[in-house]
């Protein structure tokens, strides 16, 4: 999957990972749109309209007389196909899911089928979150593995999320206030987490895992399985690794204290530190001797 398939066109123009155009627009997606009575000509103008903003804002070229956001809600609202497109990105692509689902159960019923929730829809992508529940998922998820992984969330905030919506929609926030906001939408604690200046070099806490998880098992309604991610030793610059194997061990516990089914250890097997896989051992020791 590529990076601008992780996210729908409305994010990839907000929240762009490169300079590609909004996707996508080819005779699939057009097809599809005149079926559900989207006007595909209307979605791309609008797109167009809402690129062309963003693009002079983040080249520093335009200062809306009425504000920044004013201007972006301005597109919205001259062009609701916008967010049509970028809800039938998104149902478009659990339809794969489905597809999947039921191939693999025709061949083998007994077989777990269940999906990986990337970082950014599982912890900053807003537009991800609103389109659907977990519950909504569960019929064709045995189980819903989402990424919270607490280490490299600080510098993914930090630069993927903060940064790049400063120089887009949200240039009228300081970084402090736009981390604020994040953090009282996505419902994390504050208190707990890093401030601005400490997000690259702490992360995050288990305090974050424990209300991620909660948060999903909420969203599924006893529907599907929740098995949260739990990720250390993921290189990034300043970014804490080796991980620290207490928190390693705390995010695990508070995984199951949150109501978890399971965990899966992540990301990659070569990242990670011995000391940290003695971590998720302990605490899988202790989660079990508690049942
Ligand atoms: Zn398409």
């Amino acid at each position: 999957m590529s990076r601008t398939q992780r996210q729908g066109p409305l994010m990839n123009v907000i929240l762009p990972w490169n300079d590609g155009a909004p996707v996508c627009f080819c005779e699939h997606c057009r097809a599809r749109a005149r079926e559900k009575g989207i006007d595909a000509e209307r979605a791309r103008k609008g797109f167009e309209e809402l690129f062309v903003y963003v693009r002079a804002l983040m080249a520093g070229k335009l200062q809306p007389a009425d504000g920044v956001f004013t201007g972006f809600l301005r597109v919205l609202l001259r062009y609701p196909e916008i967010l049509a497109w970028e809800y039938q990105y998104r149902l478009s692509r659990e339809e794969v899911l489905q597809g999947m689902y039921g191939t693999v159960k025709g061949i083998k019923p007994a077989a777990q089928v269940g999906w990986h929730v990337d970082h950014q829809p599982s912890s900053w992508d807003l537009a991800y979150r609103a389109e659907m529940s977990y519950e909504e998922m569960a019929p064709y998820s045995d189980f819903i593995k989402f990424i919270a992984y607490h280490d490299i969330l600080g510098p993914r905030i930090r630069f993927w999320y903060l940064a790049r919506l400063q120089k887009t929609v949200l240039s009228e926030l300081s970084l402090e206030e736009s981390l604020d906001l994040y953090y009282d939408l996505f419902g994390y604690d504050k208190k707990v987490e890093p401030k601005l200046d400490q997000l690259d070099k702490t992360g995050f806490s288990p305090d974050y895992v424990y209300r991620e998880t909660k948060r999903s098992i909420a969203s599924a309604a006893g529907k599907t399985k929740i098995y949260p991610g739990i990720g250390f030793d993921v290189p990034w610059g300043s970014a804490p690794v080796p991980a620290d194997p207490e928190k390693v061990y705390e995010a695990v516990i508070k995984a199951f204290e949150a109501g978890a089914d399971g965990i899966v250890v992540s990301r990659e097997y070569e990242e990670m530190r011995v000391t940290n896989l003695r971590a998720v051992g302990r605490a899988m020791r202790e989660v079990n001797a508690r049942k």
